[in-house]
């Protein structure tokens, strides 16, 4: 267990998650509803949007026999009725920043601030009571408990999770698919009321007061932008405001992560990763997003190959290449089978280090998959009781054969296998929680080597 004398800081995203467990009764008989050619053709469209409940039917069943994660936005709002109607829900706190914030308030670090531009009462009270939000009261900054700081009013964000098990069989005329790995399928909100992801003007002259409260901050919640806004504002404008965000907390010294999510359109995918990421010291993703980013840096090829492999060796090749065009100090990975850490030659930290940081972030993220919530520092233990996954072995063969084909000498590169809980309470947010374990354990690493020189 690491030290959790931390303050931390977190920001922009948090939502109300209305997770489905399906059953494979219920998707069969949304499914039904509909005629399978017209399910099979709209697979073939390949919807990037839920506009028409067809549109949802055909993303889910292509997840489903992929059994891979992945979201869609609605962007009809009237389509809400629907899903109410053929599904059931239980709420729990969601987006990153959000998550992210309820694992720090379930170790009990120091301080745990979370900032999102909107805080409907029903949002707040989805935080854990120790977490803090900050306000500004007769001209000071003010940090009150996030569950007494909501805002009558402000508009609500609800997120909708469909997990699915692996084995379920579902029918789609005459195919039978059989579900080949568990997962979820996520229709995230993508309304314009929720899309400004900022600072809000009245808390913005206060960041440098909140920086000297904190060492770190993790950010997230870029993907929720538009290019464009109806009164005429643009990506660009709250990219600037980003930036000054970061700015704020760097010139206090306080470390800045940004947990990366996937975004779809490639112009805005472009604007995030060059504005933010040179600014910051590290940044977090998994391995489609990888290749997501290779795609619009112009590494199309290894962006393929990557999608479709899944191969290590792609992975660290392309790890290098992101960290070399974007300039930041550590890139962190999670996949299912690793984990992985990529800095430049003269980070102060050893390999060896590297490797015992990522221990911390695939233990806590077993310890979250096996209990279903961090919610006393002691529940980091039962992570340890996880055992590492059994292709643990292949990966570390991979990795040195990569060391011998690839060069990497002006880096500093570790992997570890994941700890993976065989039927885990939930799946949504692991990400988000190693990589909360890791940057926890790297500002920890970090303090070591400066007080010891
Ligand atoms: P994300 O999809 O970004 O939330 O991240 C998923 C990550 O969670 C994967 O990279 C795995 O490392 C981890 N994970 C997924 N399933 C499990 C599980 N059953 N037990 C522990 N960790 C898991």
């Amino acid at each position: 267990m690491v030290n959790l004398d931390f303050s931390v800081y977190t920001a922009y995203n948090a939502n109300i998650d209305a997770i489905a467990r399906l059953r494979q009764e219920v998707i069969q008989n949304v499914i039904n509803e509909f005629d399978p050619r017209d399910v099979l053709e709209r697979i073939e469209v390949y919807p990037r949007e839920i506009s028409e409940p067809l549109d949802f039917v055909a993303r889910l069943v292509h997840a489903l026999k992929l059994g891979k994660p992945m979201e869609v936005p609605l962007v009809n709002e009237k389509l809400n009725a629907w899903f109410d109607e053929k599904f059931r829900y239980e709420e729990r706190l969601g987006g990153q920043a959000g998550i992210i914030a309820n694992v720090l308030a379930g170790l009990r670090i120091k301080k745990i601030i979370a900032y999102t531009p909107f805080l409907p009462r029903r949002l707040a009270n989805l935080f854990k009571e120790n977490v803090l939000y900050p306000v500004v009261e007769d001209g000071r900054l003010k940090l009150k408990p996030i569950r007494e700081a909501y805002r009558k009013g402000d508009p609500l964000k609800v997120n909708r999770i469909f997990e699915f098990r692996e084995g379920m069989k579902i029918k789609l005329g005459d195919e039978m698919i059989r579900v080949p790995a568990s997962g979820r399928f996520i229709v995230s909100a993508r309304f314009e009321s929720i899309s400004r992801i900022e600072t809000r003007d009245e808390l913005r002259p206060y960041l440098r007061d909140i920086a000297r409260e904190i060492d770190g901050a993790i950010l997230s919640g870029y993907q929720g932008l538009r290019m464009k806004y109806s009164d005429g504002k643009d990506a660009n404008y709250y990219l600037r405001k980003a930036k000054e965000d970061i700015m704020a907390f760097k010139d206090e010294g306080v470390k800045v992560h940004v947990e990366f999510a996937s975004i779809q359109d490639r112009k805005l995918r472009k604007k995030v990763i060059t504005n933010i990421f040179p600014l910051v010291d590290s940044v977090g993703m998994d391995e489609a997003e990888i290749a997501q980013i290779l795609s619009v840096l112009g590494y199309r090829d290894l962006a393929d190959r990557i999608f479709t492999y899944n191969r290590l060796e792609d992975s660290i090749l392309g790890g290098m290449i992101i960290l070399d065009e974007l300039n930041f100090d550590m890139l962190q990975v999670h996949t299912m089978y690793y984990v992985m850490l990529i800095t430049h030659r003269n980070n102060p930290l050893t390999e060896e280090e590297l490797v015992k940081i990522l221990e911390f972030g695939t233990t806590l993220g077993a310890a979250r998959a096996y209990l279903g919530d961090i919610n006393r520092p002691e529940d980091y233990e039962i992570g340890l009781k996880v055992p590492f996954n059994e292709r643990g072995e292949y990966v570390k063969l991979r990795f040195e054969e990569a060391k011998s084909k690839l060069r990497m000498r002006e880096y500093k590169i570790a992997v570890v296998p994941t700890r993976l809980v065989k039927e885990p309470v939930l799946t949504v947010g692991l990400g988000d929680t190693i990589s909360t374990g890791v940057f926890l354990a790297y500002l920890e690493f970090l303090r070591k080597k400066f007080l010891t020189g």
